[in-house]
């Protein structure tokens, strides 16, 4: 057991939206200003949309300009892959959950400080869940 979680396509279509199915599991991307969280401030945790991993927290978002949701650094970069991708003619990062391969986005090294490093995300991708005040 590595502790990833593996599914057939046919079982991640059953699951998923056809947006977050195309966007996680074919490396799609949704359209900037179109997705749920581009414009969302709630405070909590971004999960994964097809295993639940943590992923990104809400103190880490920032406005980016670009339309999508954007972070500066992973909850946890246990629960984060970075892949090299070379598709459209383009020398990118890729960044995947590891725990279940869904593509989440790319990463990008002109983000704010602390970091440096703006992870661009597609809202289709994420769950966000809302930390609950506790007293
Ligand atoms: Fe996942």
């Amino acid at each position: 057991m590595d502790g990833k979680i593996k599914k057939t396509e046919s079982d991640w279509k059953k699951e998923l939206t056809p947006e977050e199915y195309h966007v996680t599991r074919e490396k799609g991307t949704e359209r900037a200003f179109t997705g749920k969280y581009w414009d969302f401030h709630g405070k909590g945790m971004y999960k994964c949309t097809c295993c639940g991993a943590d992923l990104f927290e809400s103190d880490t978002k920032f406005e980016s300009g670009s339309g999508w949701p954007s972070f500066f650094r992973p909850a946890s970069e246990e629960n984060i892959e970075e892949e090299r991708d070379t598709s459209f003619g383009m020398i990118r990062t890729e960044v995947k959950c590891r725990k279940c391969g869904a593509h989440l986005g790319h990463l990008f090294e002109d983000g704010p400080k602390p970091t440096g490093l703006r992870y661009c995300i597609n809202s289709a991708s994420l769950k966000f869940e809302e930390k609950k005040s506790k007293g």
